[in-house]
């Protein structure tokens, strides 16, 4: 049994500004026996496949080709040729691998490519024309914005369970098995998709919290029930404007078509009834930090703030707000700021007291520069292994960082790129002695809570102005369908 692993995974944030080129992929793009090595003992989705196959008697992996780009950075629509360069790659490496019996290709679902309105089910027909009628089987993040043309060109699609996402390997090791027991001939995937005219920023996403938790609960529900192989709901990515935007329910059944229909009606039917669930308001900056305040006064605390609106890590409304009413005990591990780490770099060492004008410089949603004063405690080029339960035990080498405290114990990391603390090391390594802090301000919608709901007394989700708001009816979309939920004319006050 020959089974070749494949991928070309990417969330594009349609929103942002540069378009995203192949040398945004190469340097990260991985090929052959590579592929295995950078994943083995990661809880990732190649990992997953090669658990299983390498426990299954006479399999063989073939791995080819895993694009995805490097961090950081401000990307928007990839051009055609980027997509057509690995989408056509995979198609060729797939015609070059001899005779095979399956395919696992490991998508994100949430790519957007200039002239491909639905790439990733482009990507699967392609892949298709080369192997001909052998399954093909996808695994999806659940940012994943889809629609039925992927499940026509694919035989089963899996998506993630968990937002945190914490399952990468497990839904990696449900495509594969099913993989196996098709190939061996005692499973026939079937499968049902429904489309809820839903769109919902991340924020409101969070796989263990209401309204997704209940869509999810209904999903194991159906998975109980015999000849059920799976049911998968994508609440989507909305900050990709694409004509298949939102929530995305697959039912995959062992050749049973009726109730692969019936699962994914009523999940989808569930879903609908909790919309408005999907858009409730959050607070913004000022009443928030506020609220914040009051929680620490009342010892709730450590308060993280989930600064879920910025994806370019330059946001500075949370930041001057927590100057503005006075917090202390609190730390923010990333302001990105390319043109301050760069002035940081080449004047400054630890010791040094400096006043500088931060973040605030992408586009008018994030705010103004602020201008800090403090001591640099921290400056350098950490690298450090995560500790929370995502991608546990991956190192991470982040750019160049300084750490300057503010006095009172206020925190500001100040980095050349986007740089997040989804678990503490991302503190600890800069020097923060997570325990005397107070409020944490995370630029995430939901993976942080994965580690710091274990640490946190509350986690706030905070509505900034930002390319990633809660609010999405403040973007300016102009591809997704017309009548979607909240966005569509009969749905706004
Ligand atoms: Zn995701």
């Amino acid at each position: 049994m020959r089974i070749a692993i494949a991928g070309f995974s990417d969330e594009t944030c349609t929103f942002c500004t540069e378009p995203t080129g192949i040398e945004r992929f190469e340097p990260a793009t991985q090929r052959g026996q590579a592929i295995l090595d950078a994943n083995r003992g990661i809880p990732t989705y190649i990992n997953g496949y090669m658990r299983v196959l390498e426990a299954t008697e006479g399999a063989e992996i073939v791995p080819l080709v895993y694009a995805s780009k490097t961090p950081g950075g401000f990307q928007s629509w990839l051009v055609p040729e980027c997509f057509d360069k690995y989408a056509n790659e995979i198609a060729d490496r797939l015609r070059a691998a001899g005779k095979l019996d399956g395919v696992l290709l490991s998508l994100h679902g949430a790519m957007a490519v200039s002239g491909v309105p639905k790439p990733e089910a482009e990507l699967v027909r392609r892949a298709r024309a080369a192997v001909g009628n052998i399954p093909i089987m996808v695994t999806l993040d659940l940012h994943a914005n889809e629609d039925h043309e992927l499940t026509d060109a694919a035989d089963a699609v899996f998506i993630l369970k968990t937002y945190p996402h914490v399952d990468s390997q497990e839904i990696g090791e449900i495509a594969a098995r099913c993989m196996v027991e098709t190939v061996r001939g005692f499973f026939r995937p079937v499968q049902a998709t429904r489309k809820p005219p839903i769109i919902s920023a991340s924020i409101y996403q969070a796989s263990e919290y209401p309204p997704m938790k209940l869509v999810y609960d209904r999903c194991r529900e159906w998975e109980r029930k015999p000849g059920v192989y799976c049911v998968s709901v994508a609440p989507g990515y909305a900050y990709a404007d694409v004509p298949d935007v939102g929530m995305f329910v697959v039912a995959v059944t062992n050749g049973d078509r009726e109730l692969a229909e019936a699962a994914a009606q009523d999940v989808a039917d569930l879903a609908w009834t909790l919309r408005e669930q999907f858009a409730a308001p959050l607070p913004k900056p000022k009443e928030g930090v506020a609220q914040v305040l009051d929680l620490v006064a009342r010892g709730e605390k450590p308060v993280v703030i989930a600064d879920g609106a910025d994806r370019i890590g330059d946001s500075t409304h949370v930041l001057k707000e927590l100057l503005a009413q006075g917090a202390r005990n609190w730390a923010i591990p990333g302001i990105a700021d390319p043109a301050a780490a760069k002035r940081l770099e080449t004047n400054s060492k630890v010791g040094d007291k400096v006043t500088i004008s931060v973040g605030g410089w992408y586009n008018a949603l994030s705010g103004q520069p602020v201008e800090i004063t403090g001591t640099i405690e921290y400056i350098g080029r950490p690298s450090y292994v995560l500790v929370g339960p995502m991608r546990k035990g991956a190192r991470v080498q982040d750019g160049f960082v300084a750490r300057l405290n503010l006095g009172d114990n206020r925190h500001v990391v100040v980095a050349d790129r986007m740089r997040g603390a989804n678990d503490s090391s991302g503190l600890t390594s800069v020097g923060v002695d997570i325990g005397t802090l107070d409020i944490i301000v995370l630029k995430d919608r939901v993976h942080h809570r994965a580690f710091w709901d274990s640490v946190a007394k509350v986690d706030f989700r905070m509505d900034a102005p930002g390319i990633g708001l809660a609010d999405i009816s403040l973007l300016q979309y102009e591809n997704i369908p017309a009548g979607i939920y909240p966005l569509g004319p009969q749905w706004r006050k």
